[in-house]
């Protein structure tokens, strides 16, 4: 009896992974049509200069319109685009699209307009050997100044190789673009690499504002993260600012720029240049 109900569980469990891959399968394909179709969406977030009190950036976040599912956040796809290489065809639309978007929206309204724009770039376009040329093509293409475009890597995705990522960093540079380190502080590694990677913006995750508002330990920490951005020459940015008594703490520590939901929640450009007429105007 033993043995056959091992033999059913058995059964049961190659059924519930055939059940999985097809599921995969159908997901995989959903995302390669809807990438051919059109159902990646920009959204984009302003990056606040907390000085000037003005929207400086924006950085491009892509969303999927599920004709199924309905807007998609990147969390409910990417894993899968990026185990299945997809994450490249997303990413090169993503930088064309927030070219073009912020091309237009610098023509239109030059005074209005945000100076630059920043695209996340992921491990596997970081990695291909055409990114360069790519960025250079897409600018040409659009018409975008390099110094309005910005690109965002991951600490943990630069801290893969550092030796090899550097150079190709330094080569992007060379064409007038930025590097952006994101989600800094969540590598649980060595500060080493910082020494060694050209960057010109340092992102602080928003790990980093948890329990800062009333906590002298975490307010130094972050102090000190602030001050090491500023020592390596970097614009810092906080990321995921939520309420007035963080902005006010952040502002304190010197932090000039700034991003989160009590500044501007993620919104298509039209939403945001909406936003931004001044009222009657
Ligand atoms: P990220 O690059 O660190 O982007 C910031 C994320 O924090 C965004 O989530 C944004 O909506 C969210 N956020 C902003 N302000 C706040 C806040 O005040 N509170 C909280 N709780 N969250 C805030 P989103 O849009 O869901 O994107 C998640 C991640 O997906 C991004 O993290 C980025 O790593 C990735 N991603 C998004 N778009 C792209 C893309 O086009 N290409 C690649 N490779 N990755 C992307
Ligand atoms: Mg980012
Ligand atoms: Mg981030
Ligand atoms: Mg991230």
């Amino acid at each position: 009896a033993a043995k056959e109900q091992g033999k059913a569980r058995c059964v049961a469990f190659q059924a519930d992974m055939h059940t999985r891959l097809v599921d995969q399968l159908d997901q995989e394909r959903r995302l390669r049509v809807a990438i051919d179709r059109g159902e990646l969406r920009l959204y984009l977030q302003p990056i606040v200069d907390t000085v000037a009190g003005r929207t400086e950036g924006v950085e491009a976040l892509v969303r999927w319109q599920d004709p199924q599912a309905g807007l998609r956040a990147p969390g409910t796809f990417l894993p899968l685009a990026e185990s299945t290489g997809l994450i490249t065809d997303i990413d090169r639309w993503v930088l064309r699209e927030s070219c073009l978007t912020l091309r237009a929206w610098q023509d239109e309204d030059p005074a209005g307009a945000p100076d630059w724009i920043t695209v996340n770039i992921s491990a596997a376009l970081l990695d291909s050997p055409d990114l360069p040329d790519l960025v250079t093509r897409t600018l040409r293409d659009t018409g975008l100044r390099p110094e309005a475009l910005l690109l965002e890597v991951t600490e943990t995705t630069l801290m893969r190789d550092v030796a090899g990522t550097a150079p190709r960093l330094e080569r992007l540079r060379s064409c007038g673009v930025r590097i952006a380190i994101d989600d800094f502080g969540t590598g649980y590694s060595s500060l080493g690499y910082l020494r060694d990677i050209p960057a010109d913006v340092l992102k602080i995750d928003r790990s980093f504002l948890d329990g800062l508002v009333g906590s002298a330990r975490h307010r130094d920490l972050l102090a000190a993260v602030v001050q090491l951005g500023h020592t390596l020459g970097l614009r810092v940015v906080a990321e995921g600012v939520e309420d007035a008594a963080q902005l006010a703490e952040l502002v304190g520590l010197g932090c000039r720029y700034a991003q989160g939901y009590h500044l501007a929640r993620p919104a298509p450009v039209a939403a945001l240049r909406a936003a931004a007429q001044p009222v009657g105007g």
